[in-house]
């Protein structure tokens, strides 16, 4: 249903004062009272009443106001509940029109109730969301893939095509209310208006129950789907699929939530978009320098060690790191050098490196003066 504009209900223009806002609401308060009109035109009243209530409720209190001259309907009807709308409006000065009652109190009885149609009968219920998770290796991470999932859903059961009725029979009008759905309970000049507990709001209620899914028109079912893992992606993100996740007899489908995970790596690490990697060289590569193979993620390339490579020096390789997401952008690489120390030495090797130290205590006697 498309609301009327708050101002025009009022009769008012954009820019009214709060006090020409506060009197037309009296004049039409006066005007559409219930108890204040012959007894036929009293449903009629009635709608007319919550009408000029809610808008005044709402211009009235500036915050509300603006939000309504901001965003119109949506800026109300998406922020506040019928609840939150009534208990902050002031309706004070009015209690001579609601004969000695506060219009707060009133409406208070009201709350839960479906006031103003803010709650329409049998609207469509979505599903609910589900979430499931993969995991995934950083190279399936770098180039990206597409993964089967298998996670259970609730679909609408084929037997009864969601009736929950056994088939060649149908769901019978509700008779506590029926067939609306809901239920009405007078009280002053409102009367409340619940959702059926016969029917749960439906308006129909089963005889013959559909034995395939015991009535409840769902049916949890396996469901196997491809999802498409973009490259780049990053550990913990959710892919949404759309309708996916749970499906409803009266609504849409909920979505489902992959949460993508991607397993430690023995040779990366990860940060953002830049990987890190460790390779071991050599002690006379790092005094003389050379050319090392590193395997990057996706190729293998020649670096360059200068001579007196220290242990711990760390090189960039630009753009050898993981893909920005959606992006041609890629990250860096960062080689970090580590000399290798034999655990163990040949004879020759021992004779050599002995050797080398008597040479090089000549050479560097401060190295040595604390070694014993
Ligand atoms: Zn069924
Ligand atoms: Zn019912």
């Amino acid at each position: 249903m498309t609301k009327r504009d708050y101002y025009e209900i009022l009769g008012v223009s954009r820019n009214a004062s709060i006090d020409e806002i506060k009197s037309a609401y009296r004049r039409l308060a006066l005007k559409y009272h219930p108890d204040r009109v012959p007894e036929n035109q009293k449903k009629e009243a009635e709608e007319k009443f919550k009408e000029i209530s809610e808008a005044y409720a709402v211009l009235s209190d500036p915050e509300k106001r603006a939000n309504y001259d901001r965003f119109g309907h949506a800026g109300i009807d998406q922020q506040y509940t019928a609840e939150d709308i009534f208990r902050s409006a002031d309706f004070s000065e009015f209690s001579d029109i609601f004969g000695g009652t506060s219009f707060a109190d009133l409406f208070s009885e009201f709350f839960g109730g479906s006031i103003f149609g803010r709650r329409e009968r049998r609207s469509p219920h979505r599903g609910s969301d589900l979430q499931t998770h993969i995991s995934i290796t950083l190279e399936d991470a770098f180039y990206g893939t597409n993964k089967e999932i298998t996670y259970y859903r609730a679909k609408v059961c084929s037997t009864c095509s969601g009736t929950g009725a056994k088939p060649g029979s149908k769901p019978v009008r509700c008779p506590l209310c029926k067939g609306r759905g809901v239920i009405s309970e007078g009280s002053f000049f409102f009367s409340i208006q619940r959702t059926c507990p016969e029917c749960k709001g439906k308006g129909t209620i089963i005889r013959d129950r559909c034995r395939t899914c015991s009535g409840r028109g769902l049916v949890r079912e396996r469901q196997t789907l491809k999802i498409k893992i973009p490259a780049g992606i990053i550990s913990g993100t959710s892919l949404r699929v759309r309708g996916k996740g749970n499906e409803s007899t009266d609504g849409p489908a909920g979505d489902l939530y992959v949460i993508v995970a991607i397993e430690p790596d023995e040779k990366f690490e990860r940060r953002g978009d830049d990987l890190y990697m460790r390779i071991e060289i050599p002690y006379p590569v790092a005094v003389f320098g050379g050319k090392i193979k590193v395997n990057t993620i996706d190729r293998a390339v020649k670096m360059k060690i200068p001579a007196g490579c220290k242990d711990g020096q760390v090189f960039k390789l630009k753009g050898f790191g993981m893909p920005h997401l959606n992006s041609t952008h890629r990250g860096d690489l960062y080689v970090s050098i580590s000399i290798f120390v034999p655990q163990k030495t040949s004879s020759s090797e021992k004779k050599i490196l002995e050797d080398y130290m008597d040479e090089m205590k000549k050479n560097h006697p401060d190295l040595f003066k604390d070694i014993s």
